[in-house]
């Protein structure tokens, strides 16, 4: 009953004091997308329009994080469920600093345990960074796959790619520019997704 579980853990984070973090944000944004899905995307932290709507990747980022997922079919209502490293907006979107990552693991952690999805994707350096650890910049090995089993995930294959908020701010479609990669990588993740 995975349902009843991630209902416990979600009840308890949206009452979460556990950083400071609780006290300037507007809302908990614990996820989106769907929770009974093979793939699992997880972001940075939330910003504005996250925070103002409880949603996790609501402003422009998330419209084009939705058309990267359509233009392979899959979509965050039927497909993809999604999350963030922490769960309440840094002040002016600042990097979420490492006591409030610790401090907001317990909930991650519990989204992975109770969800055990068969791909996870990491949007971006912080994401990376959590999961991974210190394994190189974003650049270098976006689009690789990791075993999930060295990271204490098993049956869980793991890959980075670039954060939309840096796809936005990068606006090239040329071959090789971070666009181009984007669309390279999601169509290997729709491979590896059909193939599951
Ligand atoms: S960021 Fe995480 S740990 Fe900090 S208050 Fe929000 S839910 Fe709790």
């Amino acid at each position: 009953m995975y349902e009843e579980e991630l209902n416990e853990v979600k009840q308890k984070c949206l009452s979460c004091k556990k950083c400071p973090l609780s006290e300037t944000r507007t809302t908990v944004v614990f996820s989106g997308g769907i929770p009974n899905s093979k793939l699992m995307l997880i972001g940075e932290a939330p910003g504005y329009w996250e925070d103002q709507k409880g949603e996790p990747f609501v402003g422009k980022a998330g419209q084009l994080l939705d058309k990267i997922f359509a233009s392979v079919g899959l979509s965050r209502q039927k497909d993809v469920y999604i999350c963030n490293t922490i769960k309440c907006r840094p002040p002016e979107n600042r990097n979420p600093l490492p006591e409030e990552k610790d401090a907001c693991r317990e909930f991650l952690d519990a989204q992975i345990r109770i969800l055990h999805p068969k791909i996870i994707l990491l949007a971006g350096s912080v994401a990376v960074q959590s999961i991974l650890g210190d394994i190189g910049g974003i650049t270098r090995i976006r689009g690789k796959w990791f075993d999930g089993e060295a990271y204490g995930l098993p049956d869980t294959k793991i890959m980075p790619i670039f954060h939309p908020s840096y796809l936005l701010r990068n606006d090239s479609r040329e071959k090789g520019s971070p666009k181009w990669l984007m669309w390279q990588d999601i169509q290997e993740i729709r491979k590896a997704y059909d193939n599951l």
